[in-house]
């Protein structure tokens, strides 16, 4: 080491180490007097910093300072109570405290000879969710089957990686030699599908326009699964190769839930990869309540994700993907350099999670969730997902009872889609007006073209109050007499 190299000592790092978690505290005993949207313009970040790194070093506590002055209003609060955006994405204490775990390890598990632990917690980790969720055996390492689980950064990395594995599964192997070759793949979704499916397609070389949009019903924002059989019968007939169907449990727009068991009958001959996209929806599942509507059909299915870095409490990044046939996606991704050739691997006996996604190197990220799972227990999970879904309901009955407003579609879980009467433009300056005065932030979406209001519940630090003050600051700015 050398004098001049700014490495902390042992103490400085305790110092700091307590510092660092003092200042989180403290950020979010500060929240509910924050504006939850940020309000800084474009480059007032940027402006307030240096243009060029120091030449000296410098404390530490230099960064916290700006961590105060510069970032924290150029943020927008996603722990904030009232943050009711697109999905709130919870980061419970526990979670923190895993990931920072994982970042003082500082661990590579590329494979399991890199640190058998990082494998083996991962894969104990994600059978547990799997049978929290009341997923099939199938999906499970413990069945010691063909099936498992693997973290992945997001649901978007996830899709992708099935549908390479869709690819080379109908290919006949012969995709990762040859590449996509002459044949016409086609892959489906709903029109209400989420962007990743149609970036997955973008990626994989099949190319967005191969993408089917498949209708869905006007009422329920659901697949419409005659027109997706009418779409696959008139690409088989065009010579088109259906590869990859994704059905969606809990869209992004309204929650709607397609109908999984009725997709996968419609497969049947085709021949298609079923994936299902439940990123948001899916570890609702942990409540018996919801278990049959979100996991209905799944046996059928040859992918599953969901996120608990969403409802969860689980600190983004962690998406789970679930296969009940491995060797499909090893099949596609799996490459063995001379340097990384171990005894383990070619006993067969480990997993070696780089052949289950796009990157080699990985975190061990399995131990945040590990602590979610550990210190709150399945009741402490199902009493969270209960507490958003209560409080949605709160939301629900202020729409239903106010005549200024109404619902777009059925509450699903803690969803609500609802919009004011008076029209679009109406919806839409209500909802930028609360935005803009920082009590509460709301995100929009449209419905079979009109424009709606999501207000997605999920914080674990949501009451009742944050509720009724964002419906308080929604009816004052809403037009005329309730
Ligand atoms: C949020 C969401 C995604 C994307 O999740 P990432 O983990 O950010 O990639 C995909 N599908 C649905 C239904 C979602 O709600």
């Amino acid at each position: 080491m050398s004098d001049n190299a700014g490495h902390m000592s042992p103490e400085e790092f305790r110092r700091q180490g307590y510092a660092t978690i003092d200042w989180i505290a403290d950020y979010w005993a500060s929240l509910d007097d924050l504006p939850v949207l940020s309000q800084v313009a474009p480059g007032d970040v940027r402006r307030a910093l240096p243009a060029s790194p120091p030449e000296q070093a410098e404390g530490f506590d230099a960064l916290l300072a700006d961590l105060d002055e510069v970032v924290v209003p150029g943020l927008t609060h996603w722990q904030h109570p009232r943050y009711f955006a697109y999905f709130p994405a919870n980061s419970s204490p526990a979670a923190i405290l895993g990931d920072l775990l994982s970042s003082g390890i500082g661990a590579q598990g590329m494979i399991w000879a890199t640190s058998p632990a990082v494998t083996e917690v991962e894969q104990v980790v994600v059978d547990w969710l799997a049978q929290a969720l009341g997923l099939p055996e199938q999906f499970q390492h413990r069945a010691e089957g063909p099936g498992g689980g693997v973290i992945q950064d997001t649901a978007s990395t996830a899709t992708f990686t099935a549908l390479l594995a869709a690819l080379q599964s109908a290919g006949a192997g012969t995709v990762r030699e040859a590449g996509l070759g002459d044949a016409r793949w086609t892959v489906y979704g709903s029109s209400q599908a989420h962007s990743s499916l149609v970036k997955a397609a973008m990626m994989a070389g099949i190319g967005a326009g191969n993408v089917r949009m498949v209708e869905v019903d006007p009422v329920t924002q659901a697949m419409d699964v005659a027109h997706l059989e009418r779409l696959l019968a008139d690409d088989i007939d065009d010579g088109c190769r259906p590869v990859f169907v994704q059905a969606c449990v809990g869209t992004t727009s309204t929650g709607a839930i397609d109908d999984v068991q009725a997709i996968a009958e419609a497969l049947d001959g085709v021949g298609a990869w079923l994936h299902v996209d439940a990123a948001w929806a899916g570890v609702a599942a942990v409540c018996p309540e919801h278990r049959e509507v979100l996991t209905r059909g799944l046996h059928l299915a040859q992918s599953f994700v969901t996120n608990p870095h969403k409802w969860l409490l689980t600190t983004f990044d962690c998406s789970v993907l679930w296969v009940p046939d491995r060797e499909a996606v090893v099949d596609a991704l799996s490459l063995t350099p001379e340097y990384l050739r171990n005894a383990a691997s070619e006993s067969g006996e480990v997993v070696d999670y780089r052949d289950w996604h796009p990157q080699l190197g990985r975190r061990f990220r399995s131990l945040k969730l590990w602590a979610v799972l550990r210190t709150y227990g399945l009741e402490g999970l199902r009493a969270h997902i209960r507490d958003g879904v209560e409080l949605a309901r709160r939301v629900e009955d202020l729409v239903a009872e106010d005549d200024r407003f109404e619902l777009v579609t059925a509450r699903s879980l803690s969803l609500v889609v609802f919009r004011a009467v008076a029209g679009d433009e109406e919806t839409m300056a209500i909802m930028d007006r609360v935005n803009a005065s920082g009590v509460a932030y709301l995100s929009h979406t449209r419905v079979e073209g009109r424009a709606a209001i999501r207000w997605a519940v999920g914080s674990w630090r949501t009451t009742a109050a944050d509720i009724d003050r964002t419906w308080a600051a929604l009816t004052e700015v809403a037009a005329g007499p309730r």
